[in-house]
């Protein structure tokens, strides 16, 4: 039969790995919702910028109609001058072609702002876009990078299952069930070593009677008094026996 304590003991380093792997596995989804919401405000701040962009726009063109519509009028006006038969219509007429001529000048000042409106706008709209382009392409390596952990976290795992079975195979069946039992009742560990005379599972020191029974005891399997933990010396530590 094989060397139960030693089996023991890599159970127990396995399911330690496999504690960890779960909980450092948990953290994955938390990770990449924190980038999709982050990819999500990129977005939506890219898509206030063009949208304000467009309203300006259409704001210019809107205005251009006006001007242009205005100018008709003008030249409806300067026709009209031309058939007028009294001075008082003349100046009539006169009068209007000014106020049309004052109205488009307010219109080209506008269009000059809007221009200039939508130019900044456009620069703005450029710049973010390519400062996304590059976050965007940062944005795919590193969830291309979290999901080749958590691929790899999961082939761990499964390996660590899969030895797992290989050592229980070798465990007596008593032994498995105690070593369950200890390991629910203290967070995970059960088997544990001790050094300089102390339990590293429960920090307390086991008398020197007890010690001695353990060091004697030869590879089998022994528990702490205080947390009820296998226990076992590191073989570097063990330089008394034998
Ligand atoms: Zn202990």
């Amino acid at each position: 039969m094989e060397d139960q304590l030693e089996l023991i003991k890599q159970l127990q380093a396995i399911d330690s790995a496999l504690k960890n792997l779960e909980k450092t596995k948990l953290d994955f989804p938390k990770k990449i919702n924190q980038l999709e919401k982050e990819f999500e405000k990129k977005k939506q701040s890219l898509e206030k910028g063009k949208t304000s962009f467009e309203e300006a726009q259409k704001e210019r063109r809107k205005k251009e109609k006006d001007l242009s519509r205005e100018l008709e009028r003008l030249q409806k006006s300067q026709d009209k001058l031309a058939l007028v038969k009294t001075n008082k219509e003349y100046q009539a007429v006169l009068k209007e072609i000014d106020d049309i001529k004052q109205h488009n000048s307010d219109i080209e000042t506008e269009i000059l702002l809007f221009l200039e409106k939508t130019d900044t706008l456009a620069k703005k709209v450029n710049q973010e876009e390519s400062e996304y382009q590059k976050w965007f392409q940062e944005f795919e390596k590193k969830k291309e990078t979290l999901n080749t952990e958590l691929e790899k976290s999961n082939q761990d795992i499964q390996n660590q299952k899969a030895l797992r079975d290989t050592i229980l195979e070798n465990i007596e069946p008593d032994l498995i069930k105690k070593f369950e039992m200890i390991k629910e009742r203290r967070q995970g560990l059960a088997v544990v070593s001790i050094q300089d005379g102390l339990c590293t599972g429960c920090n307390i020191n086991i008398p020197p009677q007890k010690i001695l029974e353990i060091r004697k005891s030869n590879h089998a399997i022994m528990q702490c008094p205080f947390c009820n933990r296998i226990v076992y010396f590191e073989e570097h530590n063990d330089e008394d026996t034998e």
